[in-house]
């Protein structure tokens, strides 16, 4: 008796010690993350943004399919495979179909007397075409039922409440206009701030038919003074928009699970960006991508292996939308693969405090008591359930139903800093921050490690 008692003693006391032995572990790893990542003499110092920075200046922006994008995912594929990884290989997409500008222009006739060249951006997929004709102002879908625009041009100049709102007017905007009689589309610029800055995207490919094209925030408030006032109003659009067939990769990088290697994390951004500006992409989402593949190059490096795998991927083709892109090819290919979470940073790389999470309730829990154990030193502890969806992440749970986590990272509600630079020559290098940038990789390599770490079974809801 005295010895089964001594025995379930010692067997408790043994538990015990090994989960505070392993929690101390857990501790050291996060805290070793962030002292190399911090530290001005190591080599993980603002490596980040220096990655990104080198991309960004030797190759510039990478529209899906262009001959940059290509160069970049070559050069990204090689430097992955120099670091070290257990698994490091490419995916073909295949033939794609994608899109590339053209000459292009907006000109104001009238009311001014001497033609006045307007900052003008093509919106992706715009074929090419030129169009003159008199404007008519509209400010809602609602106010376009109601006016007359045959044979006209409709300038859409809409408020500013949000992202959401927005991209309505400019995805689906131009094809109502035309429905309704229109012979072109302006959208204003979907920014939340301007200073004369056209912000492209992409419309309805699969229906646009003539010039469709941002104008400034400015400008599209300079046309409606001018037709509440009563002036005429006299535009010539000009684009030049062609497709074409081409092909694009995916990337990825791995370190495999020491004990459930079948268990995948994935994490990544979208390796294309717009083509509107000499560093366009360096925000959204080169930024994305280096951080995620920094995070892990970091754990590599240090040697710390995790219970189960993390998968990086470079997503090729986010910004053009098309269902036979590097999302969908992933989910198409890999939706048999257990993945426990997909991890994805698109929304900027300022300084992180958090993450969003759309997954069941347990599983949300584990996060959250991860997160608030070990993440409260670094700043990025707090959780938001029910909000970690992003766009190729999202493919993936479409196909799947795989939980999703992103970076919570300083902006407000809006993503009002993130949307001022947003698909415009102003996302550039300029615009990132190496400590932010750090901060990041910190954030990003620590949260992977401790849910791939994890000692329990990850709950399925
Ligand atoms: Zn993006």
């Amino acid at each position: 008796m005295k010895f089964i008692i001594l025995l379930v003693f010692t067997f408790c006391v043994n538990a015990l010690m090994l989960r505070s032995v392993k929690d101390k572990i857990t501790e050291g790893v996060i805290q070793q993350i962030r002292e190399q990542i911090k530290n001005p003499q190591s080599q993980y110092y603002h490596s980040a943004y220096n990655r990104l920075a080198y991309y960004v200046d030797t190759f510039g922006p990478r529209l899906w399919g262009s001959e940059n994008m290509a160069d970049a995912v070559d050069a990204l594929y090689k430097d992955i495979e120099k670091m070290g990884f257990d698994r490091v290989w490419k995916e073909n997409l295949g033939e794609i179909t994608s899109w590339m500008r053209g000459e292009e222009s907006v000109t104001l006739f009238e009311p001014r007397q001497i033609p006045q060249k307007l900052n003008m951006i093509g919106l992706g997929w715009t074929p090419a075409g030129v169009v003159k004709g008199e404007v008519e102002v509209v400010h809602s879908f609602e106010e376009l039922k109601e006016k007359d625009v045959k044979g006209k041009i409709v300038c859409f100049n809409f408020e500013w409440n949000g992202y959401g709102s927005a991209i309505a007017f400019r995805f689906a905007g131009p094809v109502l206009a035309e429905k309704a009689g229109a012979i072109g589309t302006m959208i204003r610029s979907v920014a939340s701030v301007s200073i004369a800055s056209p912000h492209t995207g992409m419309t309805d490919y699969e229906n646009i038919k003539y010039p469709a094209v941002a104008i400034t925030v400015e400008d599209a408030d300079m046309l409606d003074r001018m037709k509440k006032r009563g002036q005429k109003v006299v535009v010539e659009i000009k684009t030049g928009g062609q497709q074409y067939k081409t092909t694009s990769d995916n990337v990825f990088a791995e370190i495999k699970g020491y004990k459930y290697p079948d268990e995948i994390l994935l994490m990544g951004g979208h390796w294309d960006s717009w083509d509107v500006g000499s560093q366009t992409g360096a925000n959204d989402d080169g930024g994305g991508v280096i951080v995620c593949l920094e995070a892990l190059r970091i754990l590599n490096s240090l040697g710390i292996k995790p219970k189960r795998t993390i998968r990086f991927i470079a997503w090729s083709g986010e910004e053009m939308g098309q269902n036979n892109n590097g999302a969908f090819h992933y989910a198409r290919n890999h939706g048999k693969d257990n993945h426990i979470i997909a991890f994805e940073s698109d929304l900027g790389s300022t300084k992180p405090y958090g993450f969003g999470i759309t997954a069941g309730q347990q599983f949300t829990q584990l996060v959250t008591y991860l997160a608030q154990e070990y993440l409260t030193g670094i700043g990025a502890e707090r959780i938001y359930p029910n909000d970690g969806e992003s766009v190729d992440s999202g493919i993936l749970a479409d196909f799947t139903g795989t939980p999703m986590l992103n970076n919570r990272i300083a902006d407000n509600e809006n993503h009002d800093f993130y949307f001022t630079y947003h698909h415009t020559a102003g996302d550039s290098m300029w615009m990132m921050n190496p400590e932010d940038m750090d901060d990041n990789v910190v954030a990003i390599a620590s949260i992977m490690y401790l849910i791939a770490d994890y000692d329990g079974p990850i709950p399925k809801d």
